[in-house]
Formats: structure tokens, sequence, C-alpha cells
């Protein structure tokens, strides 16, 4: 792979951020604001470890105003127009459509994938909004027959406050999905968006507030993401809880948010399975998997990552698969060359870097990559393993990172087989000609989401989230509002 050494980095023009990176506050009440105590964090720009903004961290006062601030604003909120809200999301997407290239600057600033698909992200988030506004605007009840003079409806009612938590691998369509299903709904938002990339949080909700969305319907707090989520899902005040990262995490805030009887969505990753069969043009599909895989660095929850190739087309693919890796261009997001970016955090690095080495360790062959790349700059490098053990760690454990995995397979039951044994269920893909094949793999693959000859993923109007260890729950779609919502039966008969 082609690697942007760190001095070119060093060349590229002063501070990236200068003159668009936003001021970093809590979001309470309508007001941007500070913590109540001093307490603050960096944020790192990742290309370059430089620190580009200090966060202040929510106390738990901050967290009780903005909860309160929520609650109050339910009460209008809910009553509002379905139209009105609607109107109000549409306009924040229109905003976000006019500021693409601050946010778009902003995201790659923070997370650092390339310039080039940050934009891809905000024209996708204004997509996403504009479908839950016009989605929301068809929450129908229903009317059900009794045979007596009884008449029962069954109304759709905003659930109430919900506590949200997203990631920073996708800065702003995590935040934005949630965010804009639960406002269309009628629901009120606490949220804390992730800590490495909180200026794109920002700017959304700067959005919503230009649009004329009313104070304390949407608050944004950040913070130590443990005891921040403990207090808001503990509180009497959250209805409901939309989480987005990893297993561990979503399964304590599933215990938790059972614990006080609330419903949760949660979608916490993958492990891709991609079935190649032997009657595609393998190099071309080899080509396809290889930049797909090292999109946002990997950092993707629906990452293709286990590339299972039929036997007699093996050596061909591993073969391109290495050969468009090698094309790549590793470098800062900001250099409109750069294809793969840095990761996000020094933790994700070093993990990355902790998992090859083991998989290594464990007899796996190395075919391109491998390593860390001189700083500054949490650079690893786009990295490809063949002859792994069936029992290594790394077929168990999501990469999360620049890292494919290359094996064999004899037939459709045995490819069907490899795909199915992982705990994960999020996404999975195949590439054949076969209609015959095609059937059974939609049918026979557990996962949410199974895409045949492409790797388009789940859109506006398609349901997204996962089976199994992927969580449960999902966003996009007649799906959307899921955790935004209750039935109510409202039953009447005349006097
Ligand atoms: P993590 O689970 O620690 O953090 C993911 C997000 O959850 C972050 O934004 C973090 O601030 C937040 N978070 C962490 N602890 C929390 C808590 N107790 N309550 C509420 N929010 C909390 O993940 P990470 O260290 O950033 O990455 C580790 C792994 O997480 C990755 O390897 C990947 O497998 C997974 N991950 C998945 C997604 C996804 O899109 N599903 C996104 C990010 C990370």
């Amino acid at each position: 792979m082609i690697v942007k050494r760190s001095e070119d980095a060093g060349a590229l023009s002063a501070p990236p951020h200068a003159g668009f990176y936003p001021p970093l506050a809590l979001l309470i009440d309508g007001a941007w604001t500070g913590a109540s105590d001093a307490a603050v964090r960096d944020v790192i720009d990742p290309a370059t470890e430089a620190v580009i903004g200090q966060l202040p961290c929510a106390t738990t006062a901050d967290l009780d105003r903005a909860l309160a601030a929520a609650q109050r604003a339910f009460q209008t909120w809910k009553r509002t127009p379905a139209t009105q809200r609607a109107k109000i999301v549409t306009d924040a997407a229109a905003l976000m459509r006019q500021r693409e290239d601050t946010i778009a600057r902003t995201i790659t600033l923070e997370l650092g994938k390339p310039l080039a698909e940050s934009r891809i992200e905000v024209q996708r988030l204004a997509g996403v909004f504009d479908w839950h506004a016009a989605e929301a605007q068809r929450l129908y009840g229903r009317l059900i027959p009794s045979g007596t003079d009884v008449q029962n409806t069954v109304l759709q009612e905003p659930i109430g406050v919900v506590a949200a938590f997203t990631p920073w691998n996708g800065p702003a369509a995590s935040p934005g999905r949630k965010i804009s299903a639960a406002l269309a709904a009628g629901c009120t938002v606490v949220i804390k968006p992730a800590e490495e990339t909180p200026g794109t949080a920002i700017l959304i909700a700067q959005c919503l507030l230009d649009a004329g969305l009313p104070a304390g319907a949407l608050n944004l707090v950040f913070g130590n993401p443990g005891d921040i989520s403990t207090h808001l899902v503990s509180s009497p005040i959250v209805r409901s809880v939309a989480f987005t990262g990893s297993v561990p995490i979503g399964r304590s805030l599933a215990a938790l948010a059972g614990q006080h009887l609330k419903p949760a969505v949660l979608e916490l990753g993958g492990h891709g399975p991609v079935i190649v069969n032997d009657d595609v043009d393998v190099r071309a599909v080899a080509a396809l998997c290889a930049r797909q895989k090292f999109r946002n660095a990997g950092q993707i929850c629906m990452s293709p990552t286990r590339f299972y190739v039929h036997a007699s087309v093996y050596d061909v693919f591993a073969e391109a698969f290495v050969e468009t890796t090698r094309t790549l261009k590793v470098g800062p997001g900001f250099d409109p060359a750069s294809e793969v970016g840095p990761l996000a955090n020094p933790r994700r690095r070093d993990g990355v870097e902790r998992m090859v080495q083991d998989a290594c360790a464990a007899g796996a062959r190395l075919l391109i990559g491998g390593r860390r790349l001189p700083g500054p700059g949490f650079y690893f490098e786009p990295t490809v393993l063949a002859d792994i053990p069936a029992d290594a760690d790394i077929w168990r454990t999501e990469p999360f990172g620049p890292i494919a995995l290359l094996a064999r397979f004899r037939d459709l039951d045995e490819a069907i087989a490899l795909a199915n044994h992982s705990d994960y269920g999020l996404a999975a893909f195949a590439f054949t000609r076969s209609a015959a094949a095609s059937a059974r793999i939609l049918r026979e693959v557990d996962s949410g989401i199974v895409s045949v000859n492409h790797f388009q993923g789940a859109g506006d109007s398609t349901p997204f989230g996962g089976v199994k260890d992927s969580g449960y729950g999902r966003e996009g779609g007649a799906e959307c509002f899921e955790g935004y919502l209750v039935r109510k039966l409202a039953s009447q008969r005349p006097l």
C-alpha cells in the first residue's frame, strides 16, 4: 500500500481545523453551556495527535438539568402536530446540506476518514432526517371492529424521554439517526455522543436549533460514559434507551435498562462474512471486497471481515485482494489522494495491532500489512491474513479495523456453516451468479442483513439491525420508530 509519510502530513498547511471547528459545549435546555465544574477532556485529531478542543464533562447536576429540560419539553413536543415536527426535522436536513462542507470537515478532523467519505455521510444523514420526518407523519392508529358498541382504537404515542448513546465511527450518522427518529416521533432526547467526535454532533444539533427545535427537546451531554449512562438510564424520567457500540457495553446497558423495565434498541457491531462462489468474475469481486473492507479503515459495524472463497478460485481471489490492498493510499483524511485514514484513537490502533500479533502467533499467515505506521497519527496498515487456525480468537472478536481474514470453502453447505459460525449476526454478503445458491444464502445465513452481489447496505427505507450478539431492535425503514413509541388501546362505549 502507498503510505503517506508523517513528514508529508506535517506539510499539509496550518492547523486543519482553523476556521470551522465549533466551540465544544453541552446543550442543555436550548443553551450551549460549559459544565458546572471545570472538568474537561481533550479531543484529539487522530491524523496528527494534536489537541483540537477541550470538551466539558457533565456533572450529575448537569445531567439532572438536561433530564428536567427534556421532561418539560416533552409535554409540548408530543402535542405538536406531526406535520410541524416534520417541518423542523426537514428544515434541519436542508441546513445540513447547506453546511455539508463544515460538517464533513469536522468529521474528518475528529475521526480521520477521507473527506469524500465524510461528505457522503452528511448527504446520507440529511436523507435519513427527511425519511424520518416523512414517515412520522404516517404514524396512524387503527380501528379494531369489536362486534359490539365498544369502539377500540389503537393509538401510537411517543414513549417519552429517550436516552441515547452513540459511537465515534459514524459521528454524524449514528447520533443523527437516533435524534431524528425520536424527535419526529414526538419524543425528546438526552444524548451522549462519543467524546472522540463531539463537534460533529454539536453541528447537527445546531442545525435543529436553527430550524426551530424548541428548547429542551434535544440535550447533548459528554463526560464519563459509564457514569452518564448509569445516571440517565436509571432516571425515572427516561422511558427508552438507544445504544450503538460494543457487545460488552450493550450487555451492561441492556441489563440496566431491564432492571428499570425500559425498552432498548441495541446495535452492537458485527463480524461480516462474505461468501464468494466460483461462478463470478473473481478478480473484480476481490477488488470490490478489498475496497469495501478498508472504508473508514474498517471501523464500520457492517464492514465485511471474513472472506470465505470457493477453493477452486481462492488463490486468484487472494492475489487480487492483496493487489488492490497494495494500491490503497494511507494518509490524512484531508489529503484528497488518501483512501484509508488513521484509526480513531490509540485504543483502536493498539487493539488492532494486538489482534494481528495474536493471530500470527496462533499460526496465521500475513499476506500484506500487519504493522502500525510511524506517527504522528494512529495509522495501521491495511492487513490481510490467511491460513488462520479455526480456533484463533480473531474469528470471534470483531476487528473493527483494517483487517481482512481469508479462508477457503469446498461447497455451499460449508460456506453457510462458516458464515454462521459467529456470535455476531449484523451484515452478511455473498457473490454468486447462481439463483439457487443466492436463495439458500438469503434463507440460511443468520444475519439482520444479507446482501447478494453488492455492498450497498441498508438505506433510509430499509430496516437496519442485528441478530444474536449484534443486538436487537431496528433503525431505519418502517421499523425506525421501534424504541420511540407506545401503542395505547383507547376503548370507549357510548353511554
Ligand atoms: P465502546 O463500546 O467502549 O465505546 C463505543 C461507544 O460507546 C463510545 O462512544 C463510548 O463513549 C460509548 N460507551 C462506552 N461505555 C459506555 C457506557 N458504559 N455507557 C454508554 N456509552 C458507553 O467501544 P470502543 O472502545 O470505542 O471500541 C471497542 C469496540 O466496540 C470496537 O472494537 C467495536 O467492536 C465496538 N464498536 C462498535 C460500534 C458499532 O457501530 N456497533 C461502534 C464503536 C465501537
